[in-house]
């Protein structure tokens, strides 16, 4: 929702870190092309605004989810090449053609409805084929490749790329990562010459073996930890602070929210801030006696969330702060530099996708600072 007034929260977007951050995959994926996956708004970070970056920082692919997503994506950037990851949607091959976006065709049913398409037009239209190799998700599974390529061959159809996903790319020394390239490259072999994708951003980071003809990165791109158990190398791109509308002094003893969750152990400072789980600041983060939650920054200082969050409102511990008292009007820092994404997944039991794509909802000002084009 856009706010009119500028008093609410301000979510500042850089793009300039997005494109930094393109850039240094592109570099870690040298010999592949290097697209860029932007469904979910951007995972939050804004489509048309994100788009527009990475392609002046050089992405020419782009992958995004849905269709509409991919209409977005043409109008921000005419030359793009999209690729729409949940296929071809029943009855929209001309929008498809329409927009020239390419489904990312992962059934049998998919297959036959876009080359019905392709034979009526007379136009061999792009699209990518879609393998399942070990999530039990979208895709093809691995038996049908005979039968996909037999359907092909008989109208000498070729798709652009032949891709799969991998399930635990997360955890690098997973097993089910060998095992899925290798089903991956068995896949291939019925497709020679066409060209390959199979890493996401965690894929990028394991090495060259995965890269293939093109790599996928999505939340690197935004700043997010792609890796688990490694520090992560990648730039935030989103900063996001809300007004404090009070403080409040409160007493040992006395609880504090709804459910009187958490009750305090010493007289205490709180700052309430302007920001609940209908902004996107999930309830898990709620803290509680039994279980701390999530931090704001106050002041320069990582302070406890304490209570349950509310829909508007959550409150914050600042005790600690002493007599650096803040004022109400003055920002806390619920996402940025000091507090991350991660952070904030881990705290909530979740992953720094689901923090980023839960922005898109908030009630704040959003914001660009920066743009792609950066000096080399
Ligand atoms: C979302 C997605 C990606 C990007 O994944 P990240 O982990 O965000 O890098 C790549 N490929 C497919 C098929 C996806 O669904």
């Amino acid at each position: 929702m856009a706010l009119t007034s500028g008093l609410g929260g301000q979510l500042s977007i850089d793009l300039g870190a997005l494109a930094r951050n393109w850039r240094a995959l592109d570099r870690v994926s040298a010999g592949a092309l290097t697209a860029a996956v932007v469904k979910a708004d951007a995972y939050g970070m804004g489509i048309t605004m994100a788009s527009k970056a990475l392609h002046a920082a050089g992405a020419r692919f782009f992958f995004v989810a849905t269709p509409d997503e991919g209409m977005a994506v043409r109008a921000a950037v005419p030359d793009a090449h999209i690729f729409v990851l949940n296929g071809l949607y029943p009855g929209a091959a001309n929008l498809y053609v329409r927009q020239n976006l390419m489904p990312v065709i992962s059934s049998v049913a998919m297959l036959e409805e876009w080359l019905a398409k392709c034979v009526e037009r007379n136009e061999a239209y792009p699209s990518a084929f879609h393998f399942d190799t070990g999530m039990n998700r979208l895709g093809f599974r691995l038996n049908e490749a005979s039968v996909v390529r037999q359907q092909i061959e008989t109208l000498g159809y070729a798709p652009q790329m032949v891709m799969s996903h991998l399930a635990c790319a997360d955890t690098p020394n997973h097993e089910k990562n060998r095992t899925q390239l290798a089903l991956f490259s068995s896949v291939l072999n019925q497709f020679p010459g066409i060209p390959a994708s199979l890493a996401n951003s965690a894929g990028l980071m394991s090495g060259r073996d995965y890269h293939f003809q093109m790599v996928r990165p999505g939340i690197a791109l935004y700043g997010g930890r792609a890796v688990n158990g490694r520090k992560n190398p990648m730039a935030a791109v989103a900063t996001l602070h809300v007004p404090i509308l009070q403080v409040v002094e409160a007493r040992t003893g006395e609880s504090v929210g709804y459910g009187a969750t958490y009750s305090l152990s010493r007289n205490s400072r709180l700052a309430i801030i302007a920001h609940g789980y209908a902004d996107g600041f999930l309830r898990s983060l709620s803290g509680t006696n039994m279980r701390p939650g999530g931090k704001v920054v106050i002041r320069g200082k990582a302070c406890p969330v304490i209570g349950r969050i509310s829909m508007d409102t959550t409150i914050v511990d600042i005790t600690e702060l002493g007599s650096d008292l803040p004022s109400p009007g003055e920002g806390a820092e619920v996402l940025g530099n000091l507090i991350g994404a991660d952070d904030q997944a881990d705290a909530a039991g979740t992953i720094g996708y689901e923090i980023l794509t839960s922005l898109k909802q908030g009630r704040y000002n959003r914001s660009y600072v920066g743009d792609g084009n950066l000096p080399e």
